[in-house]
């Protein structure tokens, strides 16, 4: 059987601070430190990571709320009292100082600023500048683009469209439009973001998961 490598908490600890965003950084904390092997012996612990983890995961997700914050707070208070064992209290710890920062409270109003969590971002065509050649919807995987192609010497086509909802943020679509006209919009206040600043992110947020 293999057996499964404990990390110490102060290496999750260093690899989860690569992370700019302080909900993801305690999500890749959260996951990790339930990767390894849990011993099981006091319930704040074994029973309260797990219950982060999902609550941690709704709010990177876009479906977070109150009462996820509520509930992690107080698991985390939980952990830092009845944790039988350092690794369980320093858990807490950080988990409870990565709180302190307004990241938690904005994602539940739908902003990540360190842009990286892709529920908060949508991908979106300009329909000004969309001439309606179709590269962008021959280049997406999850049929997301909506539109018919341009023919010649035809009118009455409109531009093409993203359907958020099949829309998984791939990034294909834009390496492809000739007319620059596919941009990274905030979703809550449609504030286009810089593409470059997004894909880095995202990108390294990705490569730790
Ligand atoms: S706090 Fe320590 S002793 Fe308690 S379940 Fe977690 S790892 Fe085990
Ligand atoms: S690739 Fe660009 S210009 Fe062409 S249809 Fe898509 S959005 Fe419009
Ligand atoms: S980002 Fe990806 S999934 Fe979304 S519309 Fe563009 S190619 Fe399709």
């Amino acid at each position: 059987m293999t057996e499964v490598k404990e990390l110490k908490v102060e290496d999750i600890k260093k690899q989860a601070d690569e992370i700019r965003c302080p909900v993801q950084r305690s999500l890749f904390y959260i996951k990790e430190f339930l990767a390894g092997p849990m011993c099981g012996r006091c319930l704040p612990c074994s029973l309260g990571s797990y219950e982060a983890r999902i609550r941690l995961e709704n709010i990177v997700e876009g479906r977070g709320n109150e009462s996820d914050l509520v509930a992690i707070k107080r698991i985390a208070r939980d952990m830092l009292e009845g944790s039988m064992c350092k690794k369980g209290k320093d858990t807490a710890r950080f988990i409870l100082e990565w709180m302190e920062k307004d990241a938690f409270e904005d994602h539940i109003h739908g902003r990540c600023h360190d842009l990286e969590c892709k529920a908060f971002i949508e991908y979106f065509i300009i329909p000004e500048k969309c001439t309606i050649c179709g590269l962008c919807k021959d280049v997406c995987k999850f049929g997301a683009i909506h539109g018919e192609k341009k023919k010649p010497f035809m009118s009455g086509y409109l531009p093409f469209e993203i359907r958020q909802k099949r829309c998984t943020k791939c990034g294909e679509c834009i390496k492809v439009c000739p007319e620059g006209a596919i941009i990274i919009i905030e979703a809550v206040s449609k504030r286009p973001v810089a593409v470059e600043q997004v894909e880095d992110r995202l990108d390294s947020a990705e490569a730790l998961k």
